[in-house]
């Protein structure tokens, strides 16, 4: 019998996956009918993208489950009339491109690259950058990208501290767990990156009170998302000169309005939200297996825990 998926994102993405999800599903052994409209009380599978007009999953009474197009799923995960598993994005793409980001943007504040970039000519100040042996990088969360980009950093010669809810083992990773441990990654960290999801525990994990334990000239770099941050307690600690640098892609408000201070501010870089994206041609893969899976009677890859909001 044919496995009806309904895609409920925007019309551009149906432009893209309307060609590729069917071949992967066929490719994944799957006899598959896949439209962005049907009848709701048909519909097998969901590919989501939780900014799509669907919001109300009650009608879908043969739903198995919902596979959001996205890693982060705060806007979907308290929905109430999703009852069915939710599975969130991780495929090697978007982890590839965060870890671009992340290697990218540390390697441009570690080695100055800013001074030689915008120096006018005949400037010949030859000072060596530091090495990264002698600097260390915090990520805070250490699920599929903060990990990635944790192994990344240690496989230059970083000194990485990693942080998450419960306890890790990373080769060449120091993991440090709980309330307890976000002190201990944070001290000494020359580079702070946040790759934690959206969460009521997470939101504003970022304040003045941790910004003091990390250590003066510190730069933070939040390809997360922004309720992160307390953003007050962000300019005050790059006014005061304790924070050097703040490379952000990710915002209380998307798209960051024009006129918002953090535009305008010599010592914050602003990225629009591209840290990492779905890459369409790898996410089908990622679909497909979850669709086999559920047909196959296997567990779900990548389930959202509800209760814990991510
Ligand atoms: P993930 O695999 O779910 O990992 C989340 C990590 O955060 C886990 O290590 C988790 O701990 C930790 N965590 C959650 N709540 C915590 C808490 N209260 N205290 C300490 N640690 C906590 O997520 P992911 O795939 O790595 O993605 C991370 C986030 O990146 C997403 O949620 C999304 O918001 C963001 N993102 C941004 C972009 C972009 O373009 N800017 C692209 C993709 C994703 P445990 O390991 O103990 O569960």
């Amino acid at each position: 019998m044919s496995v009806n998926v309904l895609f409920a994102a925007t019309a551009e993405r149906w432009d893209v996956y309307g060609d590729l999800l069917p071949a992967a599903l066929a490719e994944a052994g799957i006899d598959a009918h896949v439209a962005t409209e049907m009848d709701p009380a048909e519909v097998d599978y969901i590919v989501y993208a939780p900014n799509s007009a669907l919001q109300d999953f009650t009608p879908y009474t043969r739903l198995k489950a919902v596979l959001n197009l996205w890693a982060g799923v705060e806007t979907v995960v308290g929905n109430p009339t999703l009852t069915v598993p939710l599975c969130r994005m991780v495929d090697p793409a978007l982890t590839q491109g965060m870890v671009e980001w992340v290697v990218g943007h540390v390697m441009r504040l570690h080695l100055g690259m800013d001074a030689h970039i915008n120096a006018a000519p005949g400037t010949w100040e030859p000072v060596a950058p530091p090495l990264s042996f002698d600097a260390k990088v915090a990520i805070l969360g250490l699920g599929a990208l903060g990990t990635a980009c944790a192994l990344a950093l240690a496989a230059i010669g970083f000194q990485v501290a990693g942080w998450s809810r419960s306890a890790k083992d990373v080769p060449g990773v120091t993991c440090f767990a709980g309330e307890a441990g976000l002190p201990l990654a944070l001290e000494g960290a020359q580079y702070c990156v946040l790759l934690l999801p959206d969460t009521p525990a997470t939101d504003g994990v970022i304040n003045a009170e941790t910004l003091a334990m990390l250590p003066a000239g510190a730069a933070l770099l939040n390809p997360g998302r922004g309720p992160l941050i307390e953003d007050d307690a962000l300019m005050a600690a790059l006014d005061a000169g304790h924070l050097s640098h703040a490379t952000l892609d990710a915002f209380r408000e998307e798209p960051l309005p024009a006129a918002h201070a953090f535009w305008h501010h010599p010592k914050i870089t602003v990225t629009p939200h591209i840290a990492s994206e779905t890459r369409p041609a790898y996410s089908v893969k990622t679909l497909a297996e979850n669709i086999r899976r559920g047909e196959a009677g296997e567990p779900f890859l990548h389930v959202v825990d509800r209760d814990a909001g991510y």
